[in-house]
């Protein structure tokens, strides 16, 4: 069986990945999605193993000596981390996983993983991207500061990604998802198994 494709949105914090993703992910519950492991604090309303796993600095470095995380990154004073086994069983058994990942993160992947697809999400302008960081009421003055530095810097990344989608309506930009995934597994040289079959 072919193996499932690995597909990562990376993108400014506040560009939407996570709604978008979550939008994708009703289309079509089919895929599968990775939990990171991350040192940072729960937000309200949070789960442990549904958002992400909740680790110390410690149980984090412990991971990585073990091999337990496949790639990882520090975003603003925090690790964030992708689990090896979890990814790697959805990806065999042939399921398509959603990740929503660093811009380090989905180069790791991209690297690593021929059946990855990245994919950049913009915002539709800066202060778009402002406005949502602080509509969301979830950072502090300063965290939203710096949040937006790593924006700007990572929107001149956009050039390594396979796809950009600019995200000014959720719907609109999980069809475009949507559409991409379809499109990347139609490629040829990801249908060889099929192919020979004939
Ligand atoms: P947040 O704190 O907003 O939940 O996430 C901050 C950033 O960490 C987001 O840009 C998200 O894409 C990224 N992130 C979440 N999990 C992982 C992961 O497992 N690996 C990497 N490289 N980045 C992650």
């Amino acid at each position: 069986m072919a193996k499932g494709l690995l597909i990562s949105v990376s993108g400014p914090s506040g560009a939407g990945k996570g709604s978008v993703l979550a939008k994708v992910k009703e289309m079509d519950p089919s895929f599968g999605t990775s939990v990171s492991v991350t040192t940072r604090e729960p937000r309200e309303g949070e789960k442990e193993g549904v958002d992400y796993f909740f680790k110390s600095k410690e149980e984090f470095t412990q991971m990585i000596e073990e091999g337990e995380i496949i790639e990882y990154d520090e975003f603003v004073g925090n690790y964030y981390g992708t689990p090896t086994v979890a990814l790697q069983e959805m990806s065999e058994e042939g399921t398509d996983v959603l990740l929503d990942l660093t811009i380090a993160g989905s180069m790791a992947l991209k690297e690593n993983f021929e059946q990855s697809v990245t994919i950049f999400l913009l915002p539709p302008s800066l202060e778009e991207l402002e406005n949502r960081l602080k509509g969301r009421g979830t950072e502090s003055e300063e965290m939203i500061k710096a949040r937006l530095e790593v924006a700007k810097n990572e929107i001149g990344f956009v050039g390594n990604f396979d796809y950009v989608v600019v995200n000014d309506d959720i719907d609109e930009a999980a069809k475009k998802i949507y559409s991409i995934i379809t499109s990347e597994k139609c490629r040829v040289p990801r249908n060889i198994e099929l192919l020979q079959s004939l």
